[in-house]
């Protein structure tokens, strides 16, 4: 079975205020199809005719077990492994998009949207709300991450998500991105790290070939 995407959005207060966006308490979830994952070093396909691709550098847990209507405090031990990912948002779209009240599926969901690093097992040693991590392009240091900082912290998203959803094993949650978002080009290499955490690389291309049925 494809794996479920959850995402949380605004969940670091920087991030909010660089898009401009009130920090109204709610917890922004969305979801992505299994399509929009891409393995690490493989090739990042964006689109190039739709405005700025911004990547958003992020914490994804990966869920190990079935929990529904968790509370926060036994939350954690649905948590089986950790990885950065990517959740990239073509954001000139999303920002006509939710100008008009629409759904953000076409700048938040396209083929690619998820790149997603190797994982590595988390058997609690890690603490959870001490994580931090880095994305660079191209080598410049682009997001520094601490979920220190995060809103809605792992704990809280799982226990929220599990009320809506009956949460399964293989199911993933990107955490939501700290400040520092920008657009990507084609040729740029864009490289996630952690010290706790195993990173990941990805060479963006470009898409704009047509392409045939079949
Ligand atoms: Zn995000």
């Amino acid at each position: 079975m494809d794996p479920r995407i959850f995402c949380i959005g605004r969940n670091y207060a920087e991030h909010i205020r660089e898009l401009g966006h009130p920090e109204d308490g709610d917890c922004v979830v969305f979801m992505k199809p299994a399509s929009c994952l891409v393995a690490p070093d493989q090739p990042v396909v964006i689109p190039t005719d739709r405005g700025a691709v911004h990547h958003e550098a992020e914490l994804v847990v990966r869920i190990g077990c079935e929990a529904s209507h968790v509370d926060p405090d036994a939350a954690t031990a649905a948590v089986d492994a950790l990885a950065l990912g990517l959740d990239l948002t073509l954001r000139d779209e999303q920002n006509r998009l939710r100008k008009d009240g629409k759904p953000w599926e076409l700048a938040k969901a396209f083929d690619h949207a998820a790149p997603l690093g190797p994982f590595t097992p988390w058997n609690g040693e890690v603490p959870l709300n001490a994580i931090t991590f880095t994305c660079r392009v191209n080598g410049e240091l682009r997001q520094q991450g601490d979920t220190r900082q995060m809103i809605f912290s792992v704990p809280r998203i799982i226990s929220i998500l599990s009320r809506t959803w009956r949460l399964r094993p293989g199911d993933l949650i990107y955490t939501g991105t700290p400040a520092g978002v920008a657009a990507l080009q084609p040729g740029d290499i864009v490289e996630l790290d952690s010290s706790v955490l195993q990173s990941a690389r990805w060479a963006i291309h470009g898409y704009d070939a047509p392409q045939k049925l079949g």
